[in-house]
């Protein structure tokens, strides 16, 4: 068969090779150059033809060209060492060279091949550097890498995936031994998870937990494995993936939410048990009034011939109205835990005030004088009127309670209102004339359940100011008055 390249000739191969190449002859001086060595020197045809080699090459070369014509066999090679050819601008590159003698026609001639030794070493480190990050990331992310032959069920893994299933270096492990490590509780799980990212209709996405017992210390670890299938022609080819270590973090999860549960229980405990203590709150005067009338309302019935019908009937309405207002006091406590919608009216605070001292009285704290400072004209307010009305009359039961448990004489209890200077709102001052508090004392009253007073519930304060925070306004005590206790609270006016 005749040879297609026959007539192909030495000048054409050698313009074609992508490597520079020059010939030289024995007196060092440039008999012919490719393409390839015309373009990396930056020179034309003529002008490098005759030119001495010396010109082009390093001088660690100069000194061995001699020594290579006389052992034409010689190789010489950067090898990592650093050799430079010039080219025409003078611009040095960093080569390997490569020679090999040719001989013809009695002249030994020599083939010198340039390599763009940079672009090989820069290309080795950059290899090298990679795998460098690539072995640095997994140390830091603690994972290790898998490599499945799904067809073989064979599979290539690193040494931390080694270390995880327990297994001595330069010793592999079969995938029996590797899948009979994993727990098995998990190990349908994982399998469904596997069946899924074999199936090509699919993403081929594999990602699951899973545990492992290490056949050597029997320590169980959890893990967590991503991977990705790759398909050819819609057959599953080779999944590759990650293992995690995610044991500490498990544990963590799991101690976070036992102490979630935990937290939750005394939440709630804590919920149920202010509930029950602003219910008592609300329902221990108007019971205390109940039965005071109750007690009225059998005495006037053991008069003989119920000689006194109009006691009776008063002691029962009083019966009346106390439970009606426990009634409402319930709701209007109910609504404010289920956090619902606020109602609110516009009305006049100084006729609140008068209501509330009204209902103190009523209640049986009547025992004080009342100054009342009000600010003429004032606009309305928007709350909700219960509510603040409630306020008002827990400040003044706290300040006769403190007046008749100090004994003190001069009971009076100064209410003023006017609007407050800073902030543009409705402002309300109870003062009274007790003991005051003591800074131990003032520094606990917001506090739920904190009480001095031997029947006292220690939810009064606590109520009001939510009640009063409800409404847009603040509650506060003032601190620095010489005698007695000072209460502010501030509610916004309608406009
Ligand atoms: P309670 O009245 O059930 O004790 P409060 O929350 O209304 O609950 O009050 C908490 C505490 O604040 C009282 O026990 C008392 O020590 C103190 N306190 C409240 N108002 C006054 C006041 N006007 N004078 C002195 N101490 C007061």
């Amino acid at each position: 068969m005749a040879n297609p390249l026959k007539d192909l000739s030495f000048g054409t191969l050698f313009d074609a090779a992508l490597d520079a190449m020059w010939l030289v002859n024995d007196t060092g001086y440039v008999v012919e150059a490719n393409t390839a060595a015309l373009q990396l020197l930056e020179y034309s045809e003529e002008a490098v033809l005759g030119l001495s080699v010396e010109a082009l090459i390093p001088d660690q070369f100069r000194e061995n060209r001699d020594a290579f014509f006389k052992s034409p066999e010689m190789r010489y090679k950067g090898n990592g060492t650093d050799l430079f050819v010039s080219s025409s601008s003078g611009k040095k590159l960093a080569v390997d060279i490569g020679l090999s003698s040719i001989e013809t026609q009695g002249h030994v001639y020599i083939l010198i091949t340039l390599y763009p030794a940079q672009k090989h070493r820069e290309a080795e480190q950059a290899l090298r550097a990679s795998e460098e990050r690539l072995r640095l990331a997994k140390q830091a992310a603690k994972f290790g890498i898998f490599d499945l032959d799904p067809n073989k069920m064979m599979f290539d893994y690193d040494e931390k995936m080694l270390e995880l299933w327990g297994g001595k270096a330069n010793k592999s492990i079969s995938y029996k031994q590797f899948v009979a490590a994993i727990h098995p509780e998990d190990r349908a799980a994982r399998q469904v998870e596997l069946d899924r990212c074999f199936d090509a209709a699919g993403n081929g996405e594999y990602n699951i937990e899973y545990r492992i017992t290490n056949p050597n210390d029997g320590i169980e670890r959890w893990l967590s494995v991503i991977g990705k299938m790759l398909f050819e022609d819609g057959l599953p080819k080779r999944l590759m993936g990650i293992v995690r270590d995610v044991t500490e973090q498990k544990v963590l999860e799991k101690t976070l939410q036992t102490e979630r549960a935990e937290t939750q229980t005394v939440f709630k405990q804590q919920v149920a048990a202010r509930t029950a203590s602003a219910i008592a709150h609300e329902l221990n005067q108007p019971l205390a009034a109940i039965s005071a009338y109750s007690e009225v309302a059998l005495h006037a019935l053991s008069e003989p011939n119920n000689a006194n019908p109009e006691k009776l009937k008063r002691a029962l309405e009083g019966c009346v109205t106390q439970a009606q207002r426990a009634g409402a006091s319930l709701h209007e406590l109910l609504a404010f835990l289920h956090e619902g919608d606020l109602i609110t009216e516009r009305f006049d605070l100084n006729i609140c005030v008068k209501e509330a001292l009204t209902i103190a009285k009523c209640d049986g704290y009547n025992n004080f004088q009342p100054i009342l400072l009000l600010q003429r004209k004032m606009p309305a307010v928007l709350a909700n009127r219960i509510q603040v009305q409630k306020v008002l009359v827990n400040l003044l039961r706290n300040a006769v309670e403190a007046m008749r448990l100090a004994g003190v004489a001069d009971n009076e209890i100064a209410v003023q209102v006017r609007t407050h200077k800073n902030t543009s709102m409705a402002h309300a001052t109870v003062k009274d004339s007790g003991p005051g508090l003591t800074p131990e004392t003032a520094k606990r009253i917001f506090e739920p359940f904190f009480t001095t007073k031997p029947t006292g519930i220690g939810m009064g304060l606590a109520i009001s100011r939510a009640l009063i925070e409800a409404n847009g306004g603040q509650l506060w005590f003032e601190s620095n008055t010489k005698a007695g206790a000072t209460f502010h609270f501030t509610i916004p006016f309608a406009s």
